[in-house]
């Protein structure tokens, strides 16, 4: 089928002009006449059901409920390990309480059952009134979402970064991919995005918006990191002003110009000896085009610096710190926030903050507006400012699948923190558990449009929900 079939191969035009609110790439994706070229002669490396790009906590919950409910499933990811920014930007939280109850469950419930049983994991001692339930160890989260894939007979393939999509007739037949024997294609009857950043669905041609509308700024970035050497007990002895003065002096340095930014908020936390040696801080700031390499090259350098400055000034100033050491930062730099495709649905303000429940639900989210300065300053909505937005206690809005599905490619689905949303509530949807929730739903719609014969937008979803329901996925308040 494949040998018949031309690509087309297109440089990515846009991802250098990113300085405004609002881009539609829409227009290259489906000009013909640039740059097409044979696709004759390029051997297919994989030939499945749903091809997943992208590993991250979405993708592997996209793949494992796809494979689970019957479909072949191969998943091909840049890195070395499975997790994206949960194991290799060495992210560790989960959110999935209302502060009444949990509202996000299966596969997120099952990656923690698993984890419980190495003890890597320990959950929130206020669970489940706590908004942030679970912290994992991100060495055994690896491990453990690598074995569910195993165990679901997905062919996972990681250092293959996936390239340009083919495209033929409005529909993606795969990606193309340089292996280290030379280039070869990656076909599937579905496709889906879980790359993040939303390369493939961006380079098909979808519409995407990339950052706020005031400036096109995106979310500051964090170099997450772990420290080694240090004396928790001491530094719960720290009295409160003492405590204060430090920050304080942390903070005149850092608006002289002398210290580099930090998110204040999460560095309390650090200096009161809570976490101790080896968990992942939260505080290291920076800002930038996480599109562009070369600038995400110097932006995670520039981060790395920045962790040896806060412990070579903590040695000198924080009782407890002395021999503090830094233990490791994270092989990625943590993004946050980049494109964001538009979908048939766009997850809006008012259908976070007023618990909007949909049709086409696929799960709930809890998470807040939760915006890290996109100037890299460390403010973050959540932990500096009194102006966080937050969902009343005890609800929780739905996840629409329409958020992942779109008008022009129907066998493309993404499903990950590039699904549709806006700016704001991105910042509530990009959570692990909220994106796991979204792909466990476009993964098993992905299996039962192709088990049903319909694209993704028609499969029945009252089916889809009871699947859902049926593994643990909880689901209510669907309007009819
Ligand atoms: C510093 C920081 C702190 C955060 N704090 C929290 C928190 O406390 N709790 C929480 O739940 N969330 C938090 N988040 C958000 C959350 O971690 C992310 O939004 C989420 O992990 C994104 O998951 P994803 O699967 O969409 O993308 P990613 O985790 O980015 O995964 C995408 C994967 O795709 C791969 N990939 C990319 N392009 C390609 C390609 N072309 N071909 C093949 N593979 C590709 C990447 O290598 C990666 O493995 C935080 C984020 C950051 C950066």
């Amino acid at each position: 089928m494949f040998e018949k079939n031309n690509c087309m191969d297109r440089r990515n035009f846009l991802n250098k002009g990113l300085m405004a609110g609002l881009f539609v790439n829409g227009m290259f994706g489906f000009k013909k006449k640039s740059g097409r070229k044979s696709c004759e002669n390029i051997p297919v490396l994989v030939d499945v059901d749903v091809l997943v790009c992208g590993g991250g906590c979405s993708g592997v919950a996209a793949a494992l409920s796809a494979a689970r409910h019957g479909a072949k499933v191969a998943l091909i990811e840049r890195w070395p390990s499975l997790g994206g920014m949960a194991t290799n930007a060495l992210v560790n939280g989960w959110h999935r309480s209302d502060r009444q109850k949990v509202v996000i469950n299966g596969i997120v419930e099952e990656s923690a059952q698993r984890a419980f049983k190495h003890d890597w994991i320990v959950q929130d001692p206020n669970y489940p009134r706590a908004h942030e339930t679970h912290w994992f160890d991100p060495e055994g989260m690896r491990i453990v979402w690598q074995q569910m894939l195993s165990e679901a007979k997905v062919r996972v393939f990681c250092y293959l970064n996936a390239g340009e999509p083919i495209i033929e007739n409005g529909k993606i037949k795969g990606v193309l991919v340089d292996t280290k024997t030379g280039r070869k294609s990656c076909l599937g009857k579905i496709v889906i995005d879980s790359t993040g950043d939303g390369d493939i669905a961006a380079k098909a041609g979808l519409p995407f918006e990339f950052g706020r509308t005031s400036d096109g700024l995106v979310q500051g970035m964090t170099m997450m990191y772990t420290l080694r050497g240090i004396d928790a007990k001491a530094m719960k002895t720290i009295s409160r002003e003492k405590r204060d003065e430090i920050m304080n002096d942390m903070i005149k340095l850092r608006d002289e110009g002398k210290f580099p930014p930090f998110n204040a908020g999460n560095t309390r936390g650090l200096l009161s000896g809570w976490g101790g040696n080896f968990v992942p801080w939260n505080m290291c700031a920076v800002a930038g085009n996480p599109l562009d390499e070369e600038e995400l090259t110097k932006l995670t350098a520039r981060s790395r610096e920045q962790v040896f400055q806060y412990v070579d000034y903590w040695k000198k100033n924080v009782p407890g710190m002395q021999n503090a050491r830094v233990d490791q930062t994270g092989f990625s730099l943590g993004i946050r926030e980049s494109r964001r495709i538009k979908g048939l649905k766009t997850l809006d303000r008012d259908m976070v903050l007023n618990a909007v429940k949909h049709p086409d639900a696929v799960g709930h989210g809890v998470w807040m507006i939760d915006i890290h300065d996109p100037k890299g300053t460390g403010y973050t909505t959540y932990t500096d400012r009194n102006d966080r937005s937050m969902l009343k206690e005890g609800t929780s809005y739905h996840i629409p699948l329409g958020m992942a599905l779109n008008d022009r490619i129907p066998n493309l689905a993404v499903a990950c923190r590039a699904a549709s949303s806006t700016h704001e509530t991105h910042a509530s949807i990009r959570v692990q558990a909220h994106l796991m929730a979204l792909a466990q739903g476009v993964g098993t719609c992905a299996a039962l449009a192709l088990d049903s014969g319909v694209d993704m937008v028609k499969v029945d979803i009252k089916k889809l929900q009871k699947i859902l329901r049926d593994d643990g996925v909880y689901l209510e308040d669907v309007p009819s």
